[in-house]
């Protein structure tokens, strides 16, 4: 097709070429040889003419090709819409985000009602317009089902198409999708304004609330405080200084500032927690308001000093309820001092911040001497007016940071700060002690009032408030209440008295459990060497099998009404298995059992013993009543008066340990034992030691005399049981004879001494 045109071309040339040669062959009259040489040179020189036209216009076509192929390649690459438009503004090419976003395909779009359609219909040729012109701005486009797409276009000359008369080119449209943009520029004016009104509505409520706002950001020194806040206090600025801030706290809670500022230096990042304190702080009417501030620390990331923020809120109605309440919880109505509920909950927390900073307190308990009798003596009302002088010496007495209380009854009690002077306690008690008598001897006639008081340091020892005290009140106890002792806590003491607690509530286990069981030592007639007796000795055999002797645990149950059980059972058991043993044929023998001076002064015995001898069916000749000397002296008429009623019953009596005690020889007159147990002192050393022998046969020879039966206890050698013999003494009992036995080994022990078994 193109050559056949550049040979129209060539033809038409040499056409010309012909005919201009034709004329000037006429009108010059050229040789025909000459004009045949010129045609033919310009012949060939419009030929070539025409094909470097040709094939220039063949080159400039394919570049033009290259460059739309191009252009569309890209269009299909870019994530925006493209538009390919001829100089008339007639769609060439639009790419797949095009129509993607319009919903028109692109053959739809070459109708040009669908463009239309897709334009805003009442500014079609602006719009276009707009398009091509650059110019930046928004514009609305119509997708196939109606929705509007907020788009903007930059369109720029892409191609030049020199080939024609009139210069023809291609221009790209590139247009944007706004509608994501659109929505989130619409969300934020929304989000805007709603922030605008939330924060309208929380200052609003803020202020309803009355609650304000203190925030101290890392970067900066100063406290910013919230208008709410400012009213509260009374300030005007929106800032304060750290140093002015603290001077507003009341001067009793300036160490809840410095806590809060300690806080900020202590916290650890990671650290949620959301604190809060309550203080007092001179507020916009000149006195001090209690508030509370629920605060967060935010250490932030290498910062050395944190941010600090949280809500202020004025408590004081709230703590002037709570004040009311704990005068009715807290104060004694007697003395209007602080009673034992608020002493404990200020100790414990004293307590607790003395293991943290180690500041340590001593706590003294008082009490008031004989106050029972002043009570008695002088009247209700006087003691309650004593009372109430003592609550006011007690708070009189008390040092800066110190605390004081009515414990209960006529004890009061001190928290006193330890200044490092260990006479600090016992100086104050004095003073109170002082003060005291003073107070009490202008409206008691004259009668002058002491007090006792235990005492000791929170760093004595015990891991709460409670057992501190515990210990204070335990020394108090120590004092018998009458003379103004002042006794310090001492932790042996103490000790040993709890263990005698524990061993005292083991041992009731223990008599409950039958792990009390009585052995069995032989008494010897020394003329003879024939069983006379046995004495029953107690023994607390363990679950374990380990064997604890009397002495270790009868003084404990002595000092309880345990004491009391034991020896009943002592008393039963030792009938009941004489009365076994001679039920099954042997010889029968006396059964010694011991009594303490408990047993002995604060219970019927006579009718203990009664009962057990007629419950075993024993015959009461054939029981022995030990007891010790010192038992028989402590209240010697009440002894005789009770030994005589047990010696009518039958009974034996014996003086156990005789020579530990006064060793007077002449209460053995006077008693009306039947035995005198010589004690294992005075024969231990008979055999070397000359004066022992020569008080063991006077006492023999005294008792002898008076009807009164001898044994001696604790015999371990020959020679002693020999010195014995020879001295008179009747009876003998130690380990030479025999140790004390469980009942079958004594029961072996008793069938070898009569020289038969009569279980065999
Ligand atoms: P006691 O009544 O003077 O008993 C004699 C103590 O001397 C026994 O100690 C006995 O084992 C020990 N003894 C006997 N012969 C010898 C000896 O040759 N050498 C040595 N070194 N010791 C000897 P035990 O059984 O430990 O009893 C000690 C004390 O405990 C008794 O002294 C008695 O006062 C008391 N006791 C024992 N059983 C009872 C009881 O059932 N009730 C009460 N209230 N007290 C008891
Ligand atoms: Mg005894
Ligand atoms: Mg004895």
């Amino acid at each position: 097709m193109i050559m056949h045109k550049t040979e129209k071309k060539i033809i038409v040339a040499a056409a010309y070429v012909a005919a201009f040669f034709t004329v000037l062959n006429i009108a010059l009259r050229i040789p025909a040889y000459t004009l045949v040489i010129m045609m033919s040179f310009a012949a060939v020189a419009a030929i070539s003419a025409v094909i470097l036209i040709s094939v220039m216009l063949n080159y400039e076509r394919e570049r033009i090709y290259r460059e739309r192929e191009n252009i569309s390649k890209m269009m299909h690459s870019i994530n925006a819409m493209a538009i390919l438009w001829d100089a008339d503004f007639k769609f060439i090419e639009v790419n797949s985000e095009l129509t993607k976003t319009i919903g028109y395909t692109s053959e739809d779009l070459y109708n040009i009602k669908n463009l239309e359609k897709v334009l805003p219909a009442d500014a079609f040729a602006p719009s276009l317009q707009a398009i091509v012109n650059n110019r930046d701005e928004e514009f609305y486009v119509t997708a196939k089902g109606g929705a509007k797409v907020c788009t903007v276009w930059n369109t720029s000359i892409v191609s030049v198409n020199t080939i024609r008369k009139h210069k023809s080119y291609l221009m790209l449209s590139i247009g944007l999708d706004l509608s994501e943009t659109v929505k989130m520029k619409e969300d934020l004016i929304q989000y805007s304004k709603n922030l605008a009104e939330s924060e309208k509505r929380y200052m609003f409520s803020m202020e309803l609330s009355e609650i304000g706002l203190l925030l101290k950001e890392s970067g900066g020194s100063n406290y910013h405080i919230s208008e709410q806040l400012q009213k509260m206090l009374g300030i005007n600025t929106e800032t304060i200084s750290p140093g002015v801030f603290r001077a507003r706290f009341h001067p009793e809670d300036v160490m809840i500032y410095d806590a809060l500022e300690g806080t900020m230096t202590n916290t650890r990042s990671g650290d949620h927690t959301i604190h809060c304190t309550e203080f007092r702080m001179l507020s916009a009417d000149n006195t001090y308001h209690w508030y509370q501030f629920r605060y967060k620390v935010n250490p932030g990331q290498n910062r050395v000093i944190a941010d600090i923020g949280g809500a202020v809120l004025d408590i004081t109605r709230e703590k002037e309820k709570d004040i009311l309440i704990e005068k009715m919880a807290y104060i004694d109505d007697v003395t209007q001092i602080y009673n034992r509920n608020k002493f404990m909950q200020v100790g414990q927390e004293t307590f607790e911040c003395y293991k943290e900073v180690n500041q340590t307190y001593w706590v003294i308990v008082l009490d008031i001497d004989n106050f029972h009798i002043i009570n008695d003596t002088c009247g209700y009302l006087n003691g309650n007016k004593l009372l109430n002088e003592f609550g006011k010496i007690v708070e009189e007495m008390l040092s800066k940071g110190g605390f004081g209380a009515r414990i209960g009854g006529d004890n009061f009690a001190m928290l006193i700060h330890d200044t490092g002077d260990e006479t600090l306690p016992v100086t104050l008690i004095k003073k109170i002690q002082a003060r005291l008598q003073e107070v009490s001897g202008e409206f008691l006639m004259h009668q002058a009032v002491t007090c006792s008081a235990g005492y000791c340091k929170m760093s004595d020892g015990g891991d709460n408030f409670a057992a501190i005290l515990d210990h204070a009140e335990f020394s108090l106890s120590m004092s018998d209440g009458t003379k103004g002792d002042i006794i310090r806590y001492d932790n042996k003491v103490h000790e040993k008295i709890l263990a005698g607690n524990a061993l005292e509530s083991e041992l009731a286990h223990a008599l409950e459990n039958g792990e009390l069981v009585l052995y069995y030592q032989p008494k010897i007639n020394l003329a003879d060497g024939s069983l006379i007796g046995m004495e029953a000795l107690i023994r607390w055999i363990k679950p374990d099998g380990t064997i604890i002797p009397p002495n270790q645990f009868i003084p404990v149950a002595e000092s309880s009404l345990l004491i009391t059980d034991i020896s009943k059972f002592v008393l039963h058991e030792a009938c009941r298995q004489n009365k076994e043993w001679q039920d099954k044929g042997y010889p029968p023998i006396t059964v010694s059992i011991n009594l303490t001076a408990v047993d002995f002064y604060q219970t019927d015995v006579k009718e203990v013993i009664q009962g057990a001898l007629t419950e075993t069916g024993l015959d009461p000749q054939w029981l022995d009543v030990e007891l010790t000397e010192s038992l028989a002296l402590k209240d010697i008429d009440h002894a005789i008066q009770q030994m005589k009623e047990i010696k009518e019953l039958g009974v034996k009596l014996s003086m156990d340990d005789f020579g530990t005690g006064y060793s007077s020889l002449s209460y053995i007159q006077v008693l009306p034992i039947t035995l005198l147990k010589l004690d294992r002192s005075f024969i231990m050393y008979l055999e070397e030691d000359e004066i022992s022998r020569e008080i063991v046969s006077a006492v023999i020879r005294i008792a002898k005399s008076k009807k009164i039966e001898t044994i001696a206890e604790g015999i371990e050698t020959v020679g002693q049981a020999e010195i014995l013999k020879e001295s008179g003494c009747d009876h003998a009992q130690g380990y030479f004879f025999g140790r004390p036995m469980p009942v079958d080994k004594f029961e072996e022990f008793m069938a070898m001494k009569c020289g038969t078994n009569v279980n065999a």
